[in-house]
């Protein structure tokens, strides 16, 4: 079900439920501003979401409020990620959907990093 990212922030979602450590996952990184884990349902031979740790639904909630602190460690962390799986040489591709007609469906900002595999034309 996509997610209203206009809505407030719902602490129970998915992530913040990960974050918490409610809920498994299985964990690439870790730092003070962000959590990165495999996808349950990859979609290429890599598939790591990056969260960032604050409680933001989406890139527009979290562009807006987030501290300049907060924004550069998870930028930083998201490269670091995307660095540490040996991505840099063959490439890869970062996705944040954010909201309805993205298909967003956890409502808890996080960005895909594909890779793995020649990803094809970015489709619209
Ligand atoms: P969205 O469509 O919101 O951008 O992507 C949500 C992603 O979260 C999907 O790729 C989905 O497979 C992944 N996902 C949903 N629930 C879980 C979960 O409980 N654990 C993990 N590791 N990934 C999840």
């Amino acid at each position: 079900m996509p997610v209203d990212a206009t809505a407030a922030y719902d602490p129970d979602n998915i992530f913040a439920r990960i974050l918490r450590g409610e809920i498994p996952c299985r964990k690439v990184y870790e730092d003070e501003h962000a959590l990165a884990f495999h996808d349950i349902n990859p979609q290429a031979p890599h598939h790591i979401l990056v969260i960032p740790k604050g409680a933001y639904v989406s890139w527009d909630d979290f562009s807006a409020r987030a501290g300049d602190a907060e924004i550069a460690g998870f930028v930083r962390a998201v490269g670091h990620v995307a660095r540490e799986a040996g991505l840099v040489a063959p490439g890869y591709r970062l996705l944040a959907n954010s909201g309805p007609d993205s298909h967003q469906e956890v409502p808890h900002l996080h960005v895909h990093i594909f890779g793995g595999r020649p990803l094809g034309p970015m489709l619209a």
